[in-house]
């Protein structure tokens, strides 16, 4: 367990020095992560202070190293942050080779105010955050190396930097936002595509369907409103593809000798993981049970959200790099695991997400009734191109993004009455507030804190269902108060159609059991979260069939983390993926947004919104209800409100020290 030294992290400062070892607080106390990368982490040098765990850090060093940092990642655009951090630099060099003055204290003091004050983006102003608290509370450190009482030791550290954002922090793909933003400012579209595809091709998908949780870390939000971090993403990508952007392409084809990787399904987390793989040169081969790729993206998502041209071109894209896909081949039905390995194939990724609809343990749901369809076979079939026989009426069972999904096809299928019936109230629904407004606005009629009890039919088809009402009770495991059915309060919903939309679970019908592969208790794959690699040696796994019903973007982030721990699996023999992943999701434990550490923003300027088709036109068919920003002078005032809150932390560790006195 390691110990605090001293922390002045998010300016709480915690001096422990006096105190012998047994009596400082664990680094755990102040909810510092205590490893990085499995190794004990003996100090953190960032943008909000400074936490030293072991007392032999030599300071001066480790901030040298620091401003070091800072110089290389310096955008270079103003010249505090730019010149400021190489004369910082070069001055702790002096200091911690024996060779500095008492003048050099004010000197740094004196040059970090400059760099703090003067910078232009939140690097400028916050790296000098830890060498002002060091000034102040290590001024000894300094002295000892100046007067030469002490000298710089032995420094086999190890230091590792990570430079981020608070909304970089919060994309679980870590996409370089206040990158890609800077460019849109500048008026240089395709460079903003170009950095989102460092992460994905579907990022004109993302733009349109990420449920963008780095928008909840924006340090914008308690000011005004947060940037609109994926229309931008959605207006590059766009933009994109009128021009020809097309980069990627430019990949080379995998070599004849290429070792080859197969690939289960091509949903978002196959098709990123087969992207990823084919710029490293793989020749990668997915195996997909549907005639189309996109998984959940081209047979879940209607294409009024996801205009299906769109997907089609990244997919393509995927495919320009040699990807092969196999359609109309179910692994486990129409080949095995066995056969696959039998192929040649040097690693496996397994992305088969969850395409089986949960039960709702109500009368009649195994009866087969004509009119009875869960939500992802409904959604399936006319994505599909499909015919299906709603009636004149649907009742949709959930409060999820796919019961919202499902009923508002239903509108656009011409049904004239749309019922939604969720077991709890309005608040505690999961779907997207946008979403949930969008089908209120489109004449679906809400039934809330009700639930079926039982499937009602006349000969064989459906004709409604007896539900009962709800209320609610102590919150329950995920935190959202618990439904409790009221006795007596039955009542009849007549319905031509019932469709249960309120989860999906996994087919796993390719497992057996010699394949060694483990399945958790909530029925998916168990695997190690950062490799992803499987229990047994070869196979990897991710996306939904790991995470549970999750989202595209989680689904992308877990198949970039795979394909690098397959490349290093085939290279090395051993599954690893690089630092940045790991430094992302140490800091994030810190906590990189929070609130009462934003910057000084002049608030007032709010976000600016996307069209929207008016909803009499928009519920006449499929096509593109929300329309993005349009014209580039729209997305540059709105990147203009980014402020660049660029973050760099340096990790430092050292495998083999000791965190004693
Ligand atoms: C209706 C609906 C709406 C959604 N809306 C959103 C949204 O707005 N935003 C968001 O972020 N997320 C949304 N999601 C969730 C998101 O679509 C998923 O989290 C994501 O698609 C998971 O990606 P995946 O690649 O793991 O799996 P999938 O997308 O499910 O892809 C799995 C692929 O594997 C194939 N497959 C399965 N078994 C086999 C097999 N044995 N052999 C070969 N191929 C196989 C499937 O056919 C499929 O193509 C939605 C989901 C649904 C159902
Ligand atoms: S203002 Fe820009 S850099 Fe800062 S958190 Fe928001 S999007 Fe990210
Ligand atoms: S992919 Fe989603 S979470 Fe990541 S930056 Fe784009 S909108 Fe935000």
């Amino acid at each position: 367990m390691s110990k605090v030294f001293f922390s002045s992290w998010n300016g709480q400062i915690v001096d422990e020095r006096e105190k012998a070892l047994d009596e400082r607080i664990e680094l755990r106390d102040l909810d510092i992560p205590e490893h990085f990368d499995r190794k004990e982490l003996k100090a953190m040098i960032g943008w909000a202070g400074l936490i030293i765990a072991d007392p032999e850090i030599n300071v001066v060093e480790a901030l040298k190293e620091y401003f070091k940092n800072v110089q290389d990642k310096s955008c270079g655009r103003c010249i505090p942050c730019r010149a400021g951090s190489k004369v910082i630099a070069d001055r702790l060099e002096t200091i911690s080779t024996g060779e500095g003055s008492e003048g050099d204290l004010l000197f740094l003091k004196e040059m970090a105010t400059l760099i703090k004050n003067g910078s232009l983006c939140e690097l400028g102003i916050s790296s000098p955050v830890p060498l002002l608290h060091a000034l102040e509370y290590f001024e000894e450190d300094f002295l000892a190396l100046i007067n030469g009482t002490k000298t710089a030791g032995d420094n086999s550290y190890e230091y590792h930097p990570i430079l981020t954002a608070p909304c970089q922090n919060g994309c679980p793909a870590h996409i370089n936002i206040p990158r890609y933003i800077t460019c849109i400012k500048e008026g240089n579209y395709e460079e903003a595509l170009a950095v989102n595809r460092e992460k994905t091709p579907l990022v004109g998908t993302l733009g349109r369907v990420c449920i963008h949780p780095c928008e909840s870390n924006c340090n914008r939000q308690p000011y005004d409103q947060s940037l609109s971090i994926r229309l931008l993403k959605r207006f590059a990508a766009d933009f994109g593809a009128k021009n020809n952007y097309d980069r990627e392409r430019s990949y080379p084809l995998p070599a004849p000798d290429a070792d080859r990787v197969a690939i289960v399904g091509a949903g978002p987390a196959g098709l990123n993981a087969a992207y990823k793989l084919a710029q490293k040169g793989y020749a990668v081969t997915i195996y997909e049970a549907l005639p189309v790729a996109g998984g959940m993206l081209a047979v879940g998502i209607p294409s009024y959200r996801l205009p299906r041209d769109i997907l089609n071109a990244e997919i393509g894209l995927v495919e320009s790099l040699g990807v092969k896909i196999i359609y109309n081949t179910k692994v486990g039905v129409d080949i095995t695991l066995d056969q696959i390995w039998a192929e040649g194939y040097k690693a496996i990724f397994i992305a088969s997400g969850l395409h089986d609809s949960a039960t709702m343990g109500c009368e009649g749901e195994d009866a087969c009734y004509y009119g009875y369809m869960p939500g992802v076979e409904f959604l399936r079939k006319i994505n599909l191109g499909e015919t299906v026989d709603l009636g004149e009426s649907v009742a949709v069972i959930g409060g999820g993004n796919v019961a919202m999904d499902c009923a508002r096809s239903a509108v656009r299928l011409g049904v004239k009455e749309v019922h939604l019936i969720y077991r709890r109230s309005r608040t505690e629904m999961p779907a997207n507030k946008a979403e949930i407004d969008a089908a209120e606005e489109e004449g679906i009629k809400f039934h809330l804190l009700a639930n079926p009890t039982c499937i009602l039919e006349e000969k064989g088809a459906v004709s409604g269902m007896e539900c009962v009402k709800m209320e609610l009770g102590e919150p329950d495991s995920s935190g959202r108060r618990r439904p409790i059915p009221v006795d007596g309060s039955e009542f009849i919903l007549s319905s031509d159609t019932v469709i249960p939309a309120i989860g999906q679970v996994a087919d796993f019908c390719f497992l057996n059991e010699d394949c060694g592969m483990e399945v958790t208790r909530w029925g998916t794959l168990k695997v190690d979260e950062e490799t992803m690699a499987a229990s047994t040696p070869g196979i990897f796994a991710g996306g939904d069939a790991v995470l549970g019903a999750r989202t595209v973007i989680e689904a992308i982030a877990t198949a970039n983390r795979a394909a690098e721990a397959i490349d290093s699996y085939i290279r090395e023999g051993k599954s690893t993926v690089g630092n940045n992943y790991k430094l992302e999701k140490h800091i994030e434990d810190l906590g990189v947004y929070r609130e009462e550490n934003v910057p000084a923003i002049v608030g007032g300027r709010k976000r600016l919104e996307e069209e929207v088709m008016p909803v009499a036109e928009r519920m006449q068919g499929f096509a593109e209800a929300e329309l993005g920003f349009k014209c580039p002078s729209v997305s540059i005032a709105e990147a203009e409100r980014c402020v660049s809150c660029l973050r760099l932390g340096l990790a430092v560790v050292s495998p083999g020290r000791k965190n004693d006195d």
